[in-house]
């Protein structure tokens, strides 16, 4: 593989000291980071295979978006005015459509996600859904790195319970890239609300034995607690706990409503963490916000995702930092008590030690995997400033990514793709959208003509 020099830029190490190098270069060899460092250590081009003059750019972690659902891009703007954090926001505009999905749809809308998030900075995403294993080839052919959990539905029934954890385990073992890139999870449906115990309790043991994690969303809606008061008198997460759900790695989205009590369930735990999804939580117009600040006060790794399109309708995990920060303002009613250095960190080695991959990425570091960002500063909006953090969170976009690389590989080139051009993805997944929404309609004219003959 090319060895790789990019010098002139500000970089952003996000390692343990928080080093920022003006002007400063990273290089790249056999896809791993060799050498990172201020200005006058650059070493000699001539030495590299491709050399990068990145002056007036931002050079940072890849961004890790800890919470999404890639497949449901095929929503994006369909669920205005609903809550996607409660059931019947979730039952009136996501769940009837949903039914009309096919596995052909897959690649297509999981390939424009991928474009929008290498486009935008993101190198690292956690996906959960189902049709796992189409998620999982459409992602290997995008190039990104990802954890996908595998949706498990049990509907209340035991032995559709053992069928899917069995499909499940089957796709831990099958799926998992040659080049590491694609970790798959698995991704319990609601606790007390759809999995048994006895089931989660079966999935944390195999995720273990494989080391791995389930992702799943917590205290997300209101009838998240609901069943566990009525029949224990605690949180759900408590319950999880009381069960040896925490012995696992798990790595909960939302987490809207956390007591003290929940937010020491997490501290406790060996290897939990919370993805924190400002914007969903603040469009859902729910009451509860995820008290990051008191996470990370506790200890908590705190990582920052997008959630899906619906709730969001973007990727951009700059704008979610903005939010982010944003809202930890509001709660705490204090003047950003999440800094942009903190707000970085959650988007690349937090979400990294989320996801367990924090000694590969997460950080431009010796040795780790040369995954890496590269924002351009030189245009409108991007002034004299000592806080390049600032900068990119609260005077940035995700649109200015210029080059990114996973693995030390090239993914986006001077803002174009280089594994597949955009405007292919897009055909594509414009052919299949329409196709998809073609399909809901029938089957909802097809409901409205038997609803009106049984009448
Ligand atoms: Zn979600």
């Amino acid at each position: 593989m090319a060895s790789t020099l990019i010098h002139g830029a500000t970089v952003l190490s996000v390692d343990a000291e928080n080093r920022v190098f003006e002007g400063g270069f990273v290089t790249i060899r056999d896809g791993r980071i060799s050498g990172v460092g201020p200005r006058d250590g650059t070493p000699n081009p001539s030495g590299f295979d491709e050399v990068f003059d990145l002056t007036g750019h931002l050079v940072t972690p890849g961004l890790v978006n800890a919470h999404t659902h890639s497949v449901m891009v095929l929503f994006r703007g369909r669920s205005e005015g609903q809550s996607l954090l409660t059931m019947d926001g979730w039952y009136n505009s996501i769940r009837e459509p949903e039914l009309s999905l096919i596995a052909s749809d897959i690649a297509p809308a999981v390939a424009l996600s991928c474009a929008e998030m290498a486009l935008s900075g993101t190198t690292t995403f956690c996906d959960q859904y189902f049709f796992a294993e189409e998620i999982a080839g459409a992602v290997k052919a995008a190039g990104l790195r990802s954890v996908i959990a595998y949706g498990i539905v049990q509907l209340g029934d035991e032995r559709r319970g053992k069928e899917e954890l069995a499909k499940a385990t089957a796709f831990l073992e099958q799926q998992r890239s040659a080049d590491g890139r694609v970790i798959p999870w698995f991704g319990p449906h609601a606790p007390y609300v759809d999995n048994t115990e006895d089931l989660l309790m079966a999935e944390v043991e195999v995720a273990n034995r494989f080391g791995v994690g389930l992702h799943l969303h917590m205290a997300a809606g209101p009838e998240d607690n609901t069943e566990t008061e009525t029949r224990y008198r605690s949180t759900a997460t408590v319950a999880l706990e009381k069960i040896g759900f925490f012995k696992g790695r798990i790595h909960a989205a939302h987490c809207l409503d956390l007591s003290t009590e929940d937010i020491a369930v997490f501290a406790r735990a060996p290897a939990a963490s919370v993805a924190y999804c400002a914007s969903a939580g603040l469009r859902s117009g729910r009451e509860g916000m995820c008290p990051a600040v008191d996470l990370r006060r506790a200890g908590v790794t705190v990582a920052i995702g997008t959630d899906n399109v619906a709730a969001n309708n973007s990727y951009d995990m700059v704008a979610e930092m903005r939010v982010a920060g944003l809202v930890a303002s509001h709660r705490e009613r204090v003047a950003q008590p999440l800094t942009s250095r903190d707000l970085i960190r959650m988007a690349t080695i937090d979400g990294a030690k989320a996801l367990g991959l924090d000694h590969e990425i997460g950080s431009l570091e010796i040795g780790k995997a040369a995954d890496i960002a590269a924002f351009d500063f030189r245009g409108a909006g991007y002034s004299e400033t000592p806080d390049p953090e600032t900068l990119l969170i609260y005077s940035g976009s995700g649109r200015d990514l210029r080059h990114l690389w996973v693995a030390g590989e090239q993914l986006v080139a001077d803002r174009s793709l280089t594994r597949r051009p955009y405007q292919d993805i897009r055909q594509d997944y414009s052919a299949t959208y329409a196709d998809f929404w073609h399909r809901v309609e029938a089957a909802k004219s097809l409901d409205a003509k038997n609803t009106k003959e049984v009448a």
